[in-house]
């Protein structure tokens, strides 16, 4: 009887069925990251700071149009432009827009008063009428100022950054590339001053930064 030896001859792989499975490998992990890409963390009712005054503007065409805001990629920082008005001031124009006799499509989040109050006019879970071809994936935050240089005073700053700070941990962005200004958007002069003074915007998403790490810090020690 014949013992039959141990085959040794390997199979020689064929080298367009190697190219054919490396293309597929290639086209399924294509798929795979453009399916779980980063399209920013969706919109949510999430619980607001005690220092936000939940004032929500009525449904309407002009100014909260109740479209759903499905990501939020960017916080954008404006101000308001007319210097000595008020956070509640600001909120009652964009619900008067209601009525449709201006024509004018306007909207904020939030607006960061001259004495540090928040006034929030729309839902996270909606989009506002603030920043143009970005309304569908930012948050708005509007900003008075005394003046017409548009530089926000000490307690509006503090509170703009503290209120930016807490959107970025919600929404786990990162302030050095995600909080833009209006201008950053469209080169309108908003918010003015931050525009004119780019170290100080620099400085503001500075700001940003060193308040997340406190809330976190205070977070752990409560
Ligand atoms: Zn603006």
């Amino acid at each position: 009887m014949a013992t039959r030896g141990k085959r040794k001859s390997r199979r020689r792989l064929n080298p367009r069925f190697v190219a054919l499975c490396l293309t597929l490998v290639f086209l399924l992990a294509g798929a795979l990251a453009w399916l779980t890409r980063d399209r920013g963390p969706a919109a949510e009712d999430v619980a607001v700071p005690d220092y936000v005054e939940q004032d929500y503007l009525t449904v309407n065409e002009w100014s909260r149009p109740g479209t759903g805001l499905e990501k939020i990629n960017d916080v954008v920082i404006h101000y308001v432009g007319n210097p000595g008005t008020t956070a509640h001031a600001n909120r009652n124009y964009f619900e008067s827009l209601a009525s449709g006799a201006e024509g004018v499509y306007a909207s904020s989040h939030f607006i960061v008063g001259l004495e540090g109050e928040v006034v929030q006019c729309i839902p996270l879970t909606e989009i506002a009428y603030a920043s143009n071809t970005r309304n569908d994936d930012t948050v708005s935050v509007e900003v008075c100022h005394p003046d017409e240089t548009g530089e926000f005073s000490p307690v509006t700053y503090d509170r703009t950054v503290e209120l930016t700070a807490w959107l970025c941990r919600e929404f786990r962005l990162d302030p050095a590339q995600d909080v833009i200004r209006h201008y950053d958007v469209t080169g309108k002069e908003c918010p003015r001053y931050y525009v004119e003074h780019p170290e100080a915007w620099d400085a503001f998403r500075a700001d940003v930064a060193a308040e997340m790490d406190r809330q976190k810090a205070a977070e752990k020690n409560s």
